[in-house]
């Protein structure tokens, strides 16, 4: 479906949890206020509002949370996405931390892709950043998951922390056939506490130190990342530019929260109340007709630009592990 600007929206990112087992620094470093489970979507009312977004346009789906893998079921819920008509794609963020574990149940659920937020390759600095020591586990994870699935690595660099390890994440590339995005720090909840790496000046030392770095064209997922290759590598080298590179042209989302929130933008606190609408007492088809309704409104109500970049332009008051990235 396409919105006011002509951008055509089909790709919903759903928040199944605002649990983590983690706690990074730049998202959620004290924990969260816990909801109770019964102020969150339950799986039906989640699969119930993916067909609405069917209907309204949506063919790509992406799971995320908090972490999506510490809600029990979650694998499953991939195979009931699956299911829905329309629906082309299911995939998922997760820490990588119960990967492995669940896995088997994701590929035999039909799971599309996956991406693995891994910010550090140095297990002191994995504890530091994450609270936790899950690094190897981490590792082992991805090798198994690029055996079977799609499988992208997204790394925030932090200024001062982490941002000496940009060529051994490229160099990964090289050895699998991964892509490694480089997310640029958000303005959102902590991560106001932290400067940017501008993936700009990264993208120079990266074409300093590899001079036959080529662009790749080719089409790697949902995103807005703009990728570039070394030649013969197996993997590619992703740039997701949010506060340089403003890519709002070709913005084609929306954002589902754990407690019904449906968002036109991640950059503005305006979002349309789902869960009233799933729990107001109405059923069948005048259901299934509000739900389909609110999507394109949703879609009507995207603004051109996110203003990230303005002090003050975030009215986005939630964290980032309520919205799910
Ligand atoms: N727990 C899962 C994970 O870590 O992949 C899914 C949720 S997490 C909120 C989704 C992504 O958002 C992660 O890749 C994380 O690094 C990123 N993220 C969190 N806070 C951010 C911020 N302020 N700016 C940019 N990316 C952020
Ligand atoms: Fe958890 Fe993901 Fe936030 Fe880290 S970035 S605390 S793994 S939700």
């Amino acid at each position: 479906m396409n919105d006011r600007y002509g951008r055509n929206i089909d790709y919903l990112r759903i928040s199944v949890t605002d649990r983590c087992n983690l706690r990074c620094r730049y998202c959620m470093p004290d924990g969260i206020t816990l909801v109770s489970m019964k102020d969150i979507l339950t799986y039906e009312e989640i699969e119930l509002a993916c067909r609405a977004a069917a209907r309204a346009g949506i063919s790509k789906l992406k799971i995320t949370g908090g972490e999506p893998l510490v809600r029990f079921g979650c694998a499953e819920l991939v195979g009931r996405l699956k299911k829905i008509p329309g629906i082309q794609q299911v995939t998922m963020t997760t820490n990588g931390v119960l990967l492995q574990q669940y896995l088997p149940r994701l590929l035999e659920n039909g799971l599309d892709a996956v991406n693995i937020s891994l910010d550090t390759l140095q297990p002191k600095r994995y504890q530091w950043i994450t609270g936790k020591p899950e690094l190897s586990s981490v590792l082992e994870a991805v090798r198994q998951a690029a055996a079977g699935l799609r499988v992208k690595i997204n790394c925030v660099l932090l200024k001062g922390i982490n941002d000496g390890e940009w060529q051994k994440f490229a160099e990964w590339t090289r050895q699998m056939p991964i892509d490694v995005r480089f997310i640029e720090m958000m303005p959102i909840g902590h991560g106001k506490d932290y400067g940017p790496v501008y993936n700009e000046t990264l993208l120079e030392n990266l074409k300093i130190q590899y001079p036959d770095l080529e662009k790749d064209d080719q089409i790697h997922g949902n995103g807005p990342a703009v990728y570039y290759k070394i030649k013969g590598a197996p993997g590619s080298i992703g740039f997701i530019s949010a506060m340089h590179g403003k890519f709002c042209g070709s913005c084609n989302r929306l954002r589902l929260t754990s407690q019904g929130r449906l968002k036109p933008c991640l950059c503005y606190g305006e979002d349309i109340d789902l869960m009233q609408i799933l729990r107001g007492g109405e059923e069948g088809a005048l259901l299934e007709q509000r739900l389909e309704d609110a999507f394109c409104r949703a879609v009507s109500l995207k603004p051109r630009n996110h203003q990230f970049e303005v002090p003050d332009g975030v009215t986005e008051k939630k964290q980032m592990v309520q919205i799910g990235g």
